[in-house]
């Protein structure tokens, strides 16, 4: 007999991890180092979260061995709550306060707790596809707005307005972007939030790169920018505080929450349902809200994660039929590929033959909902040593390479 997965699963995509990285995995059994540069993952490239934030886990440890609230341990979601404070999100008491193991486990919980068969879901295209698998999963549907290149991937207001219909329920923002490194200014945020006013709908607001800003890059949190919409805004260790692995992530809610008192008994339950998050990561998060933590020298001028972008991005753009905005924001970088001089009609065969050629691992545009096969996706977290050898690769072999 034939065990079959959960037609549930029909729809659900989730191509960071997906063929492609099979073949990684394979190749590396071969013996083949393979460089992985698929997945936002600050620690395996040494950038180790801050010692504060380990120091406290280890000594909190032995004060971790039971179930903590579901919504999580009171200190932690205060220090959330005082985070709100400094960044001008109003009206946020700690009830108001989720922690999840990473912002992955709340985006299931929010869309699970949301959605009935056939409800929609506004989620930028490209997007970080896990809004879309939460949110098919969960039996909505996910209608996909654009993002426009031409426009530094700015978010197209007609676009999410044209898509717009009784059966909208909400409208997922992710800012800065991942996969595109675009940070949204303050009017393109407002009129989303003009359009959820008007239309009734909740603002999911993921805002996990919001310390990790290049330039003269500015992140306003949505939350602070309204009070009469309900505005859902995630974010977590794992990015700006460089412990993925941790998985602590903390969801807030803003805004209306008075007509939102069904759809958070919801959230109760299925936060109930999964007992609580990881409590000793949950014990960092006090620590990491309350001290210096370092990622502003990162980013500064001269720091490693701004000099490792700067330096890829010259030479990304400096290959032929390659071009890039640049990220302002966030680890990636999504090129777009010249389709006619490459002869690419299948993003993820040019994935698969980069691995093959290159031994390096990168995602293709589509399993980022994005509709055309002109694009890819590629951290910049590795060293200026393995970047450099990572674009010589990457030179010589877009130079000869056509599809077939
Ligand atoms: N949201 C975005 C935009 C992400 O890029 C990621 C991870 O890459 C997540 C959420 C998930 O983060 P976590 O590690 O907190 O589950």
């Amino acid at each position: 007999m034939v065990i079959r997965k959960s037609k549930k699963l029909d729809n659900v995509c989730y191509d960071i991890r997906g063929p492609v990285l099979k073949e990684a995995m394979r190749l590396e059994e071969e013996g083949y180092r393979i460089l992985k540069l698929n997945t936002g993952n600050p620690g395996v490239f040494g950038f180790d979260a801050p010692d504060e934030i380990r120091h406290d886990i280890i000594l909190n440890l032995l004060d971790a061995q039971g179930y903590s609230d579901s919504k999580g341990v009171f200190s932690a979601r205060k220090a959330v709550m005082h985070e709100c404070q400094r960044l001008g999100i109003q009206g946020v008491d700690t009830d108001d306060i989720y922690l999840g193991n990473g912002v992955s486990e709340l985006i299931s919980i929010a869309m699970q707790g949301l959605l009935n068969n056939g409800d929609e879901i506004l989620i930028p295209m490209p997007d970080y596809p896990l809004w879309t698998a939460s949110s098919v999963l969960a039996g909505g549907k996910a209608v996909h707005y654009f993002c426009d290149e031409e426009s530094d991937w700015y978010p197209d207001l007609d676009d999410i307005k044209s898509k717009i219909n009784e059966n909208t329920k909400g409208i997922v923002v992710i800012n800065p972007n991942n996969p595109t490194g675009s940070v949204y200014p303050k009017e393109i945020l407002e009129s989303i939030i003009e359009l959820a006013r008007e239309h009734n709908l909740i603002i999911f607001s993921d805002e996990i790169y919001d310390k990790i800003l290049y330039d003269d890059a500015i992140h306003i949190p949505m939350g602070s920018l309204a009070d009469d919409v309900l505005i859902v805004t995630f974010n977590g260790l794992s990015k700006s505080y460089r412990a993925a692995g941790f998985r602590a992530g903390w969801m807030i809610l803003s805004g209306n929450k008075k007509m939102a008192s069904d759809y958070i008994e919801g959230l109760d339950i299925l936060s109930n349902m999964r007992l609580c998050s990881n409590v000793p990561a949950q014990l960092g998060i006090q620590t990491a809200l309350g001290g210096y933590q370092s990622i502003k020298d990162l980013v500064a001028p001269g720091g490693r994660l701004r000099s490792q972008r700067d330096f890829f991005y010259e030479k990304l753009v400096s290959i032929p039929g390659i071009s890039c905005v640049k990220p302002k924001g966030a680890l990636y970088m999504f090129p777009k590929v010249d389709v006619k001089k490459f002869n690419i009609s299948n993003d993820q065969k040019l994935i698969y033959d980069i691995l093959t050629e290159t031994r390096t691992l990168l995602v293709q545009g589509t399993g980022f909902n994005w509709k055309e096969p002109d694009h890819f996706r590629m951290v910049f977290l590795p060293e200026l040593e393995a970047l450099s050898l990572v674009a010589t690769r990457l030179e010589s072999f877009f130079e000869t390479y056509v599809q077939r």
